[in-house]
């Protein structure tokens, strides 16, 4: 029986595949072995068990390669052993399982199950939640398959059990966290929500304020406004005033002299006489002519027969009472209206009024010329229809004085007395 050439070539690397084998193999029970002490001295003593442990990129590309390509995988192990890293259990666990993978041929199970009974060894090194990760939970499948094909089903069985709880385990974990995210999620967009309905209450409290304190403004612009108005209005308003108080008193007043002038009296007169009639009490009334005035206005002139009138008016005021109301009826003529004056008092104060004239009149102001005024009297005791008449009998009896020479005080009483007599 000869042997043909591509048989030897296929002995020859099945031979180089042994031989790689078991050089890894012895390498494992000498070299790592002592590169494992050192490790779980290091890690046995700080290693928490709920902690997840990093692992080693290079190590995570090996099991993925170690899956597909012993090969490859087992050159790549060796290189990698080399190195003498320190390495943690959960790493150590996961070259376990790779040289599990290397080891899966037909004919070295026992191999297989060896290296996963070694990482299973270092479970009570390694977080459960590590441990149910598909990543380390594969070593139960592995398991499972092996005792499967040594036909020791009640271990596949359990090894089976172990893979399905640790991959139902480790969907319960992702699930758990995939609610903690979404909640995480959640609870930032509520507080997002939270935060932006915080600042829109803000800007809308900062805009009511805002708001108010414009409309308080605005309320204390339009006060300020109505209170300059209402100033404004008051004042013209008491101008207004003031000045029909001033029209008032100058209708009422004479320009020149500045005693009531003769609607003043008339005005007057009536309410007098009317007061004395009801409470039945004395009244006269006095006219007041100034003698030849006309000759000293010729005279002297316009301007000083004015100073004459204004003198005389203000003689005639000095000789009053207090209660008695004259005025300047027309150019050179004056009234006077005498409350609770009988007619006897009424030419007392008409005497003591023409002598007063007489007297103080007589200046070198007027050249010395005699002035002299003449005084008709009239008492409601004899003219009591209205005060016209009354006014009218007063006005007659100056007249009566005119006619008996001037400088000179007629009654209309007396008049009729004297007509009668
Ligand atoms: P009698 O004694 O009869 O009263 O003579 P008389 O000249 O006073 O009377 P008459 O009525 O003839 O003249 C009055 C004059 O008074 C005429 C007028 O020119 C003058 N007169 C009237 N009003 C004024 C005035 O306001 N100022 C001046 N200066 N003269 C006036
Ligand atoms: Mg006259
Ligand atoms: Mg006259």
């Amino acid at each position: 029986m000869t042997i043909r050439f591509w048989q030897l070539k296929l002995i020859t690397f099945y031979s180089m595949l042994m031989f790689i084998n078991t050089l890894a193999y012895a390498d494992e029970i000498s070299g790592q072995q002592q590169v494992f002490d050192k490790a779980n001295r290091l890690y046995a003593s700080e290693q928490d068990a709920t902690e997840v442990l990093p692992i080693n990129v290079e190590i995570l590309s090996l099991k993925n390669l170690s899956e597909h390509d012993r090969l490859t995988a087992q050159v790549k192990l060796l290189a990698f052993q080399e190195l003498g890293l320190v390495l943690n259990h959960a790493e150590q666990y996961i070259l376990h399982l790779i040289r599990a993978n290397i080891a899966n041929i037909p004919g070295q199970e026992y191999k297989v199950i060896n290296w996963l009974n070694k990482a299973i060894k270092l479970e009570a090194f390694i977080a459960k939640k590590q441990l149910d990760e598909p990543l380390f939970a594969s070593a139960y499948l592995t398991l499972a398959n092996v005792y499967h094909s040594q036909g020791e089903e009640k271990k596949a069985f359990d090894s089976k059990e172990q893979y399905i709880s640790k991959y139902f385990a480790h969907l319960e974990q992702q699930k758990s966290l995939r609610i903690k995210r979404l909640n995480a999620k959640y609870d930032i967009e509520k507080r997002d929500e939270e935060n932006e309905l915080l600042s829109q209450n803000n800007k809308i409290k900062q805009y009511a304020l805002e708001h108010a304190e414009s409309e308080r403004n605005q309320q204390n612009r339009n006060i300020a406004i109505f209170i300059a108005a209402a100033i404004v209005l008051f004042l013209l308003l008491l101008r207004q005033f003031k000045i029909h108080k001033a029209l008032i008193v100058l209708a009422k007043t004479d320009s020149l002299t500045q005693l009531p002038n003769r609607r003043s009296f008339f005005g007057n007169g009536h309410i007098y006489m009317e007061q004395a009639l009801r409470d039945d009490k004395e009244l006269s009334v006095l006219m007041l002519d100034i003698d030849h005035f006309k000759s000293i206005n010729d005279e002297f002139g316009h301007d000083i027969g004015d100073q004459l009138i204004c003198h005389i008016a203000a003689l005639a005021g000095e000789t009053m009472r207090s209660r008695d109301f004259l005025a300047r009826i027309g150019g050179e003529e004056f009234a006077a209206i005498l409350p609770d004056a009988n007619i006897e008092q009424a030419r007392a104060i008409a005497e003591r009024m023409r002598e007063k004239i007489q007297d103080e009149c007589y200046q070198a102001k007027y050249k010395h010329t005699p002035i002299s005024v003449s005084i008709g009297l009239a008492s409601i005791k004899v003219v009591n229809d209205n005060f016209d008449s009354l006014l009218h009998a007063a006005d007659m009896a100056m007249y009566q004085a005119k006619a008996n020479g001037r400088n000179q005080v007629c009654s209309y009483c007396t008049e009729k007395k004297e007509k009668a007599d």
